[in-house]
């Protein structure tokens, strides 16, 4: 099969449907699967043979999505589930016990931090958070109960692009899997399994998706960790008392860590995908290269058109030729900084309010991936619980205003910031 992410955005994961002839892939409104016989049921149960039995762990409308985004991410198998928190919970729920440890960067989305700062700690599983620019740090910080690195392939505010390779090189060394948040690049900037990550998880919500429709998240297992390696990994190394005593690493090859998602972490904890949500994710994904494209083309004009305004203080997008960044977007975006970017207002707080308030076809909310143009002022909103010395850490102090640009004119888009921004 080709590799060429345009192509597999059409066709991968899905064909003709087998008893209808339908060309697209129909929305499988069903909870549950009926058995051929009771063979049948009991080799699906006891994983000898796949195949559907109940919604919350496999559905065909989630499998078809599930085999598209592996395609383009190039992994072995995915899983897709309720939403992009639900994917990265159950992408480390099979590698961790009470006590265990994530490495994480520090220069995450927003609700990232809260989830492995906070949520994850009354499971007894403790974050340590570093400044991941210099892979040293994350090596510091990694020690006999780490089961995991997290980072995100482009983080936002910041724009920041992560070294995967190096990153991947540090995890690798002390036998720890390499998990990667691939939300703001998409598979069409970039493939983190080609630069070593282990994992990738999504938040399909955003670019895969593409129109604002459909919470969603999926895992994507490269297939290539050796969980039987080390002792760090029972759940993967070790008999499974929920299945007989099989070893799903041994069982299930490389298959084995997607399998354990699914038939552990998803079947007991339970966030599944619905069938709708998988429906609008895959028609949405059938224009995400053409998507990516127009946004990130829209994206860096807006950014150009933005450095030359007096009122604008300074901008991070690592598109732009001149940012800290560009040198590792060139290594791992095809030289592209995404469509999501950051930029600071002279006149503060007020001035950030006020251009929110001002834009007419820019939608004033908290998301990205949009076909739409879309603007938030962080620090009035998704950041508005933090003192101020802590919007500044996050990268959302008083000035700073976000956009994520649309595929609409571009000249409509600098029109309209124009307006606001005069207006301000
Ligand atoms: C939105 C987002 C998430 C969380 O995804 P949900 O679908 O909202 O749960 C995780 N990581 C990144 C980078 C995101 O943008």
């Amino acid at each position: 099969m080709t590799k060429r992410q345009e192509t597999l955005a059409v066709h991968a994961g899905t064909q003709p449907d087998p008893t209808t002839k339908a060309r697209i892939t129909p929305i499988y409104q069903t909870a549950s699967y009926v058995f051929d016989d009771a063979d049948h049921a009991a080799r699906l149960f006891n994983l000898q043979e796949f195949g559907n039995i109940y919604t919350r762990i496999n559905n065909p409308t989630c499998a078809a999505l599930e085999g598209k985004v592996a395609a383009m991410e190039g992994g072995v198998g995915a899983l897709a589930v309720a939403s992009g928190h639900a994917a990265q919970l159950l992408a480390l729920h099979p590698l961790m016990e009470a006590g265990c440890e994530i490495v994480a960067a520090r220069k995450l989305y927003g609700g990232s931090l809260n989830q492995m700062g906070h949520a994850f700690k009354r499971f007894g599983w403790h974050t340590h958070f570093v400044d991941a620019d210099d892979p040293a740090n994350v090596a510091a910080a990694i020690n006999d109960r780490t089961r995991a690195v997290f980072i995100e392939s482009l983080a936002n505010p910041g724009g920041v692009v992560s070294d995967i390779a190096a990153i991947a090189d540090v995890a690798h060394a002390a036998g720890i899997p390499l998990i990667v948040d691939n939300t703001m690049a998409s598979p069409v900037l970039c493939r983190p399994i080609e630069h070593g990550a282990d994992i990738v998880v999504q938040s399909t919500t955003k670019f895969l998706n593409g129109h604002g429709n459909a919470v969603g998240g999926v895992i994507v297992d490269s297939g290539k960790f050796d969980w039987t390696a080390s002792d760090k990994f029972p759940q993967m190394s070790q008999p499974s008392p929920s299945y007989h005593g099989m070893v799903f690493a041994e069982a299930l090859g490389e298959l084995g860590y997607i399998v354990a998602c699914r038939a552990l972490a998803l079947r007991d904890l339970g966030p599944a995908m619905a069938p709708m949500n998988a429906f609008l994710t895959l028609t949405g994904m059938e224009t995400l290269a053409l998507r990516m494209e127009r946004q990130c083309d829209n994206a860096l004009a807006l950014a150009k058109w933005l450095q030359d305004r007096s009122d604008v203080s300074w901008i991070s997008y690592a598109g732009l030729s001149d940012d800290p960044y560009h040198r590792l977007a060139q290594k791992y975006l095809g030289g592209k900084g995404g469509a999501v970017f950051t930029f600071g207002l002279k006149g503060g707080y007020d001035a950030g309010v006020k251009l929110v308030s001002s834009v007419r076809m820019f939608s004033h909310l908290a998301n990205i991936g949009d076909t739409r143009s879309l603007i938030i002022h962080p620090a009035s909103t998704t950041h508005r619980q933090l003192e101020e010395a802590a919007q500044r850490e996050a990268g959302a102090g008083p000035d700073v205003v976000r956009v994520a640009v649309g595929i609409e004119h571009i000249d409509d888009i600098i029109a309209d910031l124009d307006r606001a921004l005069s207006a301000v």
